[in-house]
């Protein structure tokens, strides 16, 4: 029996039931933010409501939700589910569809919280490093969508299916220019002479909250970095490179289409950055 949160009531799974007619479903109309929780507790809830906040704005998503509701029906859902450590999944969808294709906002949302016990990568792949390809499956830097995590979620999953059929972890993805703009569902960063350098958001990445917090976590250690635009050449003559995302927290990179990155093996402040990022969990 697992519960879950659906409409402002916690529930259990076999009870819940969303429309057919559910934007989300029928167009891939709505968002979704992926959260970890450590011993009950989500870490950047805040931040993460925010940028569900701003996207469906952008995208005219009514969206009401307060932080302390979203974090009041997780601690719930937590609990009941007996898994403190735990990967959470909010999707908020326009609801059904009730007014042709128009993105309107008036709609009733659906909005849906499970939680699921954590299951972390194996240790060995952080002290080896993740095997990374390049991807031929681009980000489009003039569309507002890579900035959303929006459900249409197929063009990161081509990649990361590329990526496995060659016996990687991961792809990087460019933009229309030959730009690296982020790996298939995480951030990229790479440091250089002991600056780190991470691409902009305008190169068509998803501004992850994970890359904020080692911007943070960089700033207030005197790590100099950098958000500029990194070419493929830039991650082959990198010193060390690393994904981040929410689930994996920071993942060492060892090479790149067969080629090793940096020593082909985690570098000195990838590790220093793991620790700091570890610390700040716990805080
Ligand atoms: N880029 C993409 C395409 C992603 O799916 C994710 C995972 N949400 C990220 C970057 C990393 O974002 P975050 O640090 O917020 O998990």
């Amino acid at each position: 029996m697992a519960w879950l949160y659906l409409n402002g009531e916690i529930i259990e799974d076999k009870d819940a039931a969303i429309s057919v007619d559910d934007r989300g479903f029928l167009l891939g109309d709505g968002l979704f933010e992926t959260m970890r929780a450590y011993g009950g507790r989500v870490f950047r809830l805040n931040a993460h409501l925010a940028r569900l906040r701003e996207s469906a704005e952008f995208l005219r998503i009514s969206c009401d939700l307060t932080d302390a509701d979203v974090g009041e029906a997780i601690s719930e859902l937590l609990e009941r589910n007996a898994c403190p450590d735990a990967y959470v999944r909010l999707t908020l969808t326009r609801g059904p569809l009730e007014k042709g294709l128009r993105l309107d906002g008036s709609g009733r949302p659906t909005v849906l919280i499970r939680v699921r016990p954590f299951s972390p990568h194996p240790d060995e792949l952080y002290k080896r490093g993740a095997r990374l390809v390049l991807s031929s499956v681009r980000r489009n830097s003039a569309s507002d969508l890579p900035r959303h995590k929006t459900l249409n979620y197929l063009p990161c999953l081509l990649a990361k299916q590329g990526a496995v059929d060659a016996g990687a972890f991961g792809a990087v993805m460019l933009n229309e220019y030959g730009q690296v703009a982020e790996e298939s569902l995480s951030n990229l960063f790479i440091v250089r002479e002991g600056r780190l350098a991470t691409p902009p958001v305008h190169c068509g990445l998803l501004p992850g909250i994970t890359r904020a917090v080692v911007m943070e976590l960089a700033g207030a250690n005197d790590v100099p970095c950098d958000e500029r635009v990194l070419s493929p050449a830039d991650l082959f003559g990198a010193d060390e490179c690393f994904l981040t995302n929410t689930l994996m927290e920071i993942m060492p990179v060892r090479s790149l289409d067969r080629r090793p990155v940096g020593g082909g093996k985690p570098g000195p402040l990838t590790v220093r950055l793991q620790g700091l990022y570890r610390k700040a969990v716990g805080r």
